[in-house]
């Protein structure tokens, strides 16, 4: 390991893996994982849009759980709507093994010539005169720092890049999404189908079932943090589990939170920017994040580039990073954060009546966005306080 770089990244999750791997083509550049094997423990329901991910790295079926060709979404009272991938792209279109996925995008890094180092935890920033300059780390017990003129935090949910930056990433409980789930084993989950079911076990979440195969799935649930009423995620989702697959058998549990909030003022500093997690770029709806992830770290690689090969990291120059993933997911985050808040406030009868205004109806794009405009179409009254929004 030398002790300076062009850019140093923090976490190796797809965000930092696809940044290195892109900065990589012309910069010297190191990606740093605190943990000791990438990909794990997965934290992640593994559902990714297929166009999304092909962008990014050729699918392989070493690392693609399940295909699942519709969606249904279930309204508390139990009214299922579908939404069918054949006529559109997918919303929902992998289940990955993200143990695999995530390892398998730090290689592609590697691959590119970017320096990959696991167990090597980033402690602190190193800034003078108000640029960052570099990170320290601890690597095995032992500091270090490692000088860059780019560094980019890619380091999830928990980040703390942005605020040793300066950067306010906190989040309200109620844009935390606080999730928890079961890989299961002996369910009888349909291998075509991606179950969504909303406003329950609880209002103010949705619980989902991925199918991985071999009479296995993701069996998990998220809750906005303020609605948790004393319980624990893990909780709602023991009485949902046991209801839907009772002679399932949970063979991991998955324990974590999503950023469920509106975008933040700022995701760069004089010498840093911010990817995925770490920058809030999760779908507040949805609470999805490997692809915006990836879409984020792969402009941030492309910003580093320029900003080593014309010897300027200012947030003049970085700012091309904020314009350019504003211009590309951006709009779609600060929508659906407002549909969000709208339907985490809609009580579960609304739900119901909802569900049932579109029950049969051939929905075409197996996306968010494509089911709120179905139910808008159907409820224009109900729903007019969402209509500018779409
Ligand atoms: C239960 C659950 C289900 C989910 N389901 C889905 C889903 O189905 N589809 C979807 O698209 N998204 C889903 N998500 C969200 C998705 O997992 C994240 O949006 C995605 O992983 C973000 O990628 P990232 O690269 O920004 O961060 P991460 O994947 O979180 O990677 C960050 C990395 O940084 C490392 N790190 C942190 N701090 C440091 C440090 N100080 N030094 C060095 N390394 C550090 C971490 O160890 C980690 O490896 C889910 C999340 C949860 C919790």
């Amino acid at each position: 390991m030398k002790d300076e770089y062009d850019v140093v990244i923090v976490g190796a999750g797809p965000g930092g893996s696809i940044a290195a791997r892109t900065a990589a083509e012309e910069c010297d550049v190191i990606l740093l994982e605190k943990r000791q094997e990438i990909g794990s423990p997965v934290r992640c329901a593994e559902g990714v849009k297929k166009t999304g991910l092909q962008k990014f790295i050729q699918p392989d079926e070493k690392w693609i759980a399940g295909e699942p060709q519709c969606a249904r979404i279930y309204s508390p009272d139990g009214t299922m709507v579908e939404l069918s991938e054949e006529l559109a792209g997918g919303e929902v279109g992998y289940v990955l093994e993200r143990k695999l996925f995530d390892r398998e995008l730090a290689k592609s890094a590697a691959r590119a010539g970017a320096h990959v180092m696991v167990r090597t935890r980033a402690t602190g920033l190193i800034t003078e005169d108000n640029v960052v300059q570099g990170v320290k780390i601890n690597r095995l017990g032992e500091d270090f720092d490692i000088h860059a003129k780019v560094v980019i935090g890619a380091d999830g949910v928990e980040s703390k890049v942005g605020r040793w930056a300066g950067i306010n990433t906190t989040l309200k409980l109620k844009d935390i999404g606080s999730c928890a789930q079961y890989h299961m084993a002996n369910v009888d989950a349909s291998e075509d189908y991606c179950d969504f079911y909303l406003g329950s076990p609880v209002q103010g979440g949705y619980a989902w079932v991925f199918p991985k195969g071999n009479r296995t799935a993701n069996v998990g649930l998220g809750v906005v943090a303020n609605r948790l009423n004393g319980k624990r995620s893990v909780d709602y989702l023991n009485e949902f589990a046991s209801k839907i697959f009772p002679e399932g058998q949970p063979v991991e549990l998955v324990m974590g939170a999503v950023p469920s909030s509106d975008e933040l003022k700022s995701t760069i500093a004089n010498g840093l920017m911010l990817v995925g997690d770490a920058a809030h770029h999760c779908d507040p709806l949805t609470g999805g994040g490997v692809i915006n992830a990836m879409e984020g770290g792969k402009i941030a690689g492309d910003v580093a580039m320029k900003a080593v090969r014309e010897n300027d990291a200012s947030t003049k120059v970085l700012a091309e990073y904020e314009t350019a993933w504003r211009a590309s997911f951006g709009k779609k985050l600060k929508r659906n954060y407002k549909v969000k808040e709208f339907f985490v406030n809609l009580p579960n009868e609304e739900f119901n009546k909802l569900a049932r205004s579109i029950q049969g109806a051939k929905i075409e794009e197996m996306t968010s966005a494509g089911f709120v405009k179905h139910l808008i179409k159907a409820n224009p009254k109900l729903l007019l306080d969402i209509r500018h929004l779409l």
